[in-house]
């Protein structure tokens, strides 16, 4: 990522915000970083590795960390093929 990217969610700098302001998408609830399956860090207190927050904050949108609460895959719009296929 570039060193000043901004967030299309919440318009912020990744790196100056502590966190996104995006807390829900369509119908899904979101992961914090630190909720993830995969362990990026967050509990030993390291910032997020893709977009900078914090642990326990909401990943700014387009994050390669940020997870999709129902499908477990990276984060996505529209509808979840894990919804689809249950
Ligand atoms: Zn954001
Ligand atoms: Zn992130
Ligand atoms: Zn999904």
């Amino acid at each position: 990522m570039t060193e000043l990217a901004t967030c299309p969610a919440c318009g912020r700098l990744m790196r100056l915000a502590s966190g996104c302001a995006l807390t829900q998408l369509e119908h899904r609830q979101r992961v914090q970083y630190g909720f993830e399956d995969e362990d990026w860090g967050a509990g030993s207190g390291s910032p997020c590795r893709g977009c900078a927050v914090v642990a326990y904050q909401f990943h700014h949108w387009g994050c390669e960390v940020a997870r999709c609460g129902e499908c477990g895959d990276r984060e996505h719009k529209g509808p979840c093929e894990a919804l689809a296929r249950s």
